[in-house]
């Protein structure tokens, strides 16, 4: 039967050939079946390629996402063309973080004195199963089995919904996509927009058949749904005793903490329960509170084309009678010391993880961010992902990620803090190669020591130009070569046509056009 339904499904270009029983349940159900949560948000087992073969099958994927980039680009763009100053902000959000990184250790030292002068409680984490046991002791202490939670890049990174899940203590996402996501037992896809994949028709569906009280509905229009999350959401703020949020930035200068967010949900989880946990990336901080203004303007234009976010939260430890009374901090290593260390590569931790890079990557906007295989997928995910896991050897599926991208520098554009990701991207594909140098040359090796020596020399280029001319018999009666099943050649054919060679060579022609006045 399930293989029955598999080939069904391949048919009509929807399926993967390994879907699970539940792949299967959930596309009768009314949805595409998601990724199911990995042992590690950073690595999730797959290398690009792998991952973009199967996430390219979901044509309804692509079309969700087409349509949803699209809009946001054109918003952004509107947003971003209605300030003349613009390119100094994004040079002062540049130099505001290049500074932050340059005095790290000194202004997280400030920030954790500041932040327990005003009643918080700060934890430091060196990786994921520290952050997760150190919330996790918190809550256990509160003896509650329930937390209610903001959408956070930091707690997805470490994985803390399935850590406390499987110790008992379930943790509501409040987020409406980040909802949809935990509901479709689903991986996000976009570090903004976290179900950025669904379409109405499946958000309805995975409503129907997953949200507590099963509800039905009239239509799939989107005040109908939200409303119906309201009411479900609205139970979980009133009830909750603790809450876990991310930050969008730390201020070293007095210890306070921001969310921007556009929902309310974040406002909700800051505020009603009575404790928060915040767990916050290390280079989340910036050394003054002046520096808010900069990002309070880069941030929301790019993120979501909006002039300011309905709610930007902030707040300063503890404050006596109004908001949660006890506030612990955990900041969060998990690699990013190691980034610190790469010169080149420590500018991804400018990211202000906005995912404008990702609405404008021709490579995201068509493969997805499932196809990434980490929670950080798009264009800072590519440069980002393989320093956090130090991955340089070749077997690591990480390893694949700097190599996912055509260099076209769109991202580059418009990063509100100017990270040079396509510079990042041909260093870490420099480290990654001189880190597996050795051994036996591949074929790879040998022909690209073969094009070096041709276009090094004019004699050997013109050689090369006449012979290539051979190639033309091979093109078909479009003009074009398909697929050659030689080494090397067959894996650059094998997903692309190459235009037939011209019948005269550029030398040939300059020569024959410049014949009289030799
Ligand atoms: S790299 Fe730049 S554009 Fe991409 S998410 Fe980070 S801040 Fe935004």
């Amino acid at each position: 039967m399930l293989d029955k339904l598999k080939e069904l499904g391949s048919s009509i270009g929807l399926n993967p050939a390994d879907w699970s029983e539940q792949d299967i349940e959930e596309q009768k159900l009314g949805w595409y079946p998601g990724h199911p949560t990995p042992d590690d948000p950073l690595r999730w087992g797959r290398t690009f390629p792998e991952g973009a073969r199967e996430t390219l099958q979901n044509t309804q994927m692509r079309r969700n996402l087409g349509y949803a980039t699209g809009k946001i680009r054109t918003k952004r763009n509107t947003r971003v063309e209605e300030l003349p100053d613009w390119e100094e902000l994004r040079e002062a959000g540049s130099l505001i973080k290049r500074n932050t990184l340059a005095h790290l250790p000194e202004l997280l030292e400030t920030f954790e004195q500041k932040v327990t002068e005003r009643g918080g409680i700060v934890h430091w984490a060196r990786d994921a199963a520290e952050a997760n046991e150190i919330a996790y002791s918190i809550i256990a202490a509160k003896g509650v089995d329930e937390v209610v939670k903001v959408k956070s890049m930091a707690t997805q990174e470490i994985n803390l919904n399935s850590y406390l899940e499987e110790r008992g203590i379930e943790a509501w996402e409040t987020d409406l996509a980040e909802m949809i996501v935990q509901l479709s037992h689903d991986m996000p896809s976009h570090i903004v927009v976290p179900a950025i994949h669904r379409n109405r028709s499946e958000v309805k569906a995975i409503f129907e058949a997953r949200m507590e009280g099963r509800p039905r509905f009239a239509t799939n229009e989107p005040r109908e749904l939200a409303m119906a999350a309201r009411a479900h959401l609205r139970k979980k703020f009133l009830s909750a005793k603790v809450a876990i949020s991310g930050a969008n930035l730390g201020v070293a200068e007095t210890g306070t903490l921001a969310v921007y967010e556009s929902e309310g949900n974040g406002r909700m989880c800051l505020t009603l329960p009575e404790t928060l946990i915040t767990v916050m990336g290390i280079e989340k901080i910036v050394p003054s509170y002046r520096d808010i203004e900069v990002f309070s303007q880069l941030l929301p234009r790019s993120a979501t084309g909006e002039r300011m976010n309905p709610y930007t939260s902030f707040w300063t430890g503890v404050t006596e009678g109004d908001g949660p009374q006890e506030f612990h901090l955990i900041l969060l290593d998990n690699g990013r010391t190691n980034v610190m260390k790469d010169e080149v590569g420590r500018e991804a931790l400018k990211c202000i993880r906005c995912a404008a890079c990702m609405n404008i990557c021709p490579v995201y906007r068509v493969s997805g961010g499932h196809a990434y295989n980490s929670v950080y997928p798009g264009p800072i995910g590519a440069i980002l992902t393989p320093q956090l896991l130090n991955a340089t050897d070749r077997k690591d599926p990480a390893t694949s990620l700097p190599f996912a991208s055509t260099l076209c520098g769109a991202c580059y554009d418009v990063c509100p803090v100017k990270i040079n990701i396509p510079e990042i991207l041909v260093h870490l594909r420099h480290t990654i190669t001189e880190a597996n140098r050795g051994g036996l040359p591949n074929a790879w090796d040998v022909a690209m020591k073969g094009t070096s020596s041709v276009m090094s020399s004019g004699k050997k280029m013109e050689r090369a130009g006449n012979a290539m001319k051979a190639g033309r018999l091979a093109a078909g009666r479009d003009r074009k070569i398909g697929h050659i099943p030689l080494p090397v050649a067959k894996e650059w054919t094998g997903t692309r046509d190459v235009p037939a060679p011209p019948a005269t060579s550029f030398r040939t022609w300059w020569n024959d056009e410049h014949e009289e006045t030799k």
